[in-house]
């Protein structure tokens, strides 16, 4: 997984969590579950939004230039 995959799945995991949680307005145990998918997008992001020329982690940088070795990322 690059790290392109991993801000999408992070972005996808993010807006499915919000969605469950919205959901938990009708059934309340739903406001727990789309709490825990909402906190698993950190995975993906921590494990993989990193540089590829110099592997430290991105962040929240989602411009073309690594801020910590100055190459191109994207
Ligand atoms: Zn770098």
């Amino acid at each position: 997984m690059n790290y392109k995959k991993a801000r999408d799945l992070r972005d996808l995991l993010m807006v499915i969590g919000f969605v469950i949680m919205l959901a938990g307005y009708f059934f309340s145990p739903l406001v727990i579950i789309g709490f825990v998918v909402t906190l698993s997008c950190l995975i993906p992001d921590f494990l993989y939004n990193k540089c590829p020329h110099c592997g430290k982690r991105l962040g929240r940088n989602e411009g073309k230039f690594c801020q910590h070795c100055g190459k191109e990322i994207g």
